[in-house]
């Protein structure tokens, strides 16, 4: 860990994902010596490629601007390398590097042959006109297309990325390369994509917590869960959990957090899908709108009485104080919707307080899981029906709850995290080692 927070200095985010994958897999790999005889982690760390360049696009005012552009190729030992783009002001290698590492373990755990990857910009979607972002998006894919390919690397959506950003990113990749191919997923259904896939991640992280609620003798009739974000991820999972009797009390986004004390129904997600989709409006719209929702500038969701928290936003978002004030308040599960949205701290006072915690590259790997399902409908030319994909999403997730409970249970408790790491890591080194690359 010291050498490789020296050879990657001020990278914060990327050190913290390494040396929590580290911390838990550690003891599994001392004990197996075919793991233990080489530096495979370390090896693991390092990206099998790192790309950076230059995004210069024109402004409405016909200024030109420019914005940085990244792809980090990972792992590509059981798959063409796979993971999303970030276009988010935040965006810097520290944070694509800590995505691209979470990544191999997700998409190991899915069973799926997808390597992985994470990409994006510092460009700032907020606030520019659909021409702006037409157009840096052609000028990102003018860049990142010869990095690329349906065999080689296949991005996806993330923050900021959403269909019309896939859209106008897909069209430049066929323009310039004259190939229509599965090279991007989270496409729209009528040109390649795949139903389900952009409820995927949300209704595969309620599937995944209602696994942890079985493991407690419980279910999610009644429960009050609070959300975070308001985003596709955090769409989805509350249209979900009120779908199956949850109480979903929150929604929010950077500004602040909309409270329903008697939960939020199917026509506030409605509304909340045009508001953030195509009007692109704050979450407060939602308050103003309708009775029984309240407000709350500059807040989290983690100031309520919760029972279930689906953090849904981005990393580092609940941090100790808040978990320790929703355990006060009865707080019983947390299952991320977001990549690492829980700070190292928190998840220790989670384990240490008995509350179930279900890491994100378990429980939000069905967006990945049903990426790899597009990616299938592709290659194959066809598509299949909404509920044959959503049956094998829940399959996947079955699935993958069931590798963290094989390789986390430990005296009479079950830590999902180590075992989701020690089960992402098996089938990844075992190909390195297949494949003499470690
Ligand atoms: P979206 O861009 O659709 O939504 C992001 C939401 O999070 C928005 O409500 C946004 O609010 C809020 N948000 C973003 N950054 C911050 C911040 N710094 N502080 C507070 N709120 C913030 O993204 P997704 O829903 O796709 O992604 C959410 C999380 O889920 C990310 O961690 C992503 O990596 C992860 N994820 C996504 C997958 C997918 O399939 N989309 C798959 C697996 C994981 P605002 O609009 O105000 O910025």
């Amino acid at each position: 860990m010291d050498r490789i927070i020296k050879k990657n200095p001020n990278q914060p985010e990327f050190h913290q994902a390494v040396l929590e994958v580290f911390e838990s897999i550690l003891p599994f790999v001392v004990k197996n010596k075919k793991y233990a005889k080489r530096t495979l982690l370390e090896i693991m760390s390092e990206p099998e490629r790192t790309i950076g360049f230059r995004i210069s696009w024109q402004n409405d005012e016909g200024n030109i601007e420019v914005n940085k552009g990244y792809r980090v190729q990972m792992s590509s030992s059981i798959g063409p390398y796979k993971g999303g783009l970030r276009f988010h002001p935040s965006v810097n290698l520290s944070i694509l590097k800590f995505l691209a590492f979470e990544q191999i373990f997700k998409n190991s755990l899915t069973s799926l042959p997808l390597g992985a990857g994470k990409g994006g910009s510092d460009f700032d979607p907020k606030g520019k006109s659909d021409n702006e972002i037409r157009r840096f998006c052609q000028n990102f894919m003018t860049e990142l297309y010869r990095h690329i390919g349906d065999s080689t690397d296949i991005p996806a959506g993330d923050i900021g990325v959403g269909a019309r950003e896939i859209g106008y990113l897909f069209g430049q990749y066929k323009k310039i390369t004259n190939q229509f191919n599965g090279v991007l997923t989270g496409k729209t259904y009528g040109w390649g994509g795949s139903l389900i896939r952009p409820e995927a991640t949300g209704y595969g992280c309620v599937y995944f917590t209602q696994h942890l609620l079985k493991d407690r003798n419980e279910d999610l009739e009644g429960q009050k869960i609070g959300i975070s974000g308001s985003g596709n991820v955090a769409q989805y999972a509350a249209e979900k959990a009120i779908e199956l009797g949850g109480i979903v009390q929150t929604l929010s986004d950077s500004k602040g957090v909309v409270y329903a004390e008697n939960g939020l129904k199917q026509e506030h997600i409605e509304f909340t899908k045009i508001l953030k989709n195509e009007k692109r409006g704050r979450i407060k719209e939602l308050a103003d709108h309708f009775d029984g929702i309240k407000y709350f500038e500059s807040e989290k969701p983690w100031r309520f009485p919760l029972s279930i928290a689906l953090p849904s936003a981005t990393q580092n978002e609940l941090n100790l104080g808040e978990v320790n004030s929703l355990v006060s308040n009865g707080l019983k599960y947390v299952v991320e919707g977001a990549n690492m949205p829980t700070t190292p701290d928190a998840i220790s006072f989670l384990h240490a307080n008995n509350v179930a915690y279900g890491p994100g590259k378990a429980s939000n790997a069905g967006g990945v899981a049903t990426s790899g399902l597009e990616m299938s409908q592709n290659a194959l030319k066809l598509h299949w029906s909404s509920q044959e994909v959503d049956q094998k999403l829940q399959g996947i997730m079955t699935n993958i709850h069931a590798q963290c409970k094989e390789f986390g249970s430990e005296s009479g408790s079950i830590n999902y995290a180590k075992g989701a790491n020690i089960a992402g890591f098996v089938r990844v080194a075992d190909a390195m080692l297949d494949q003499g690359l470690a």
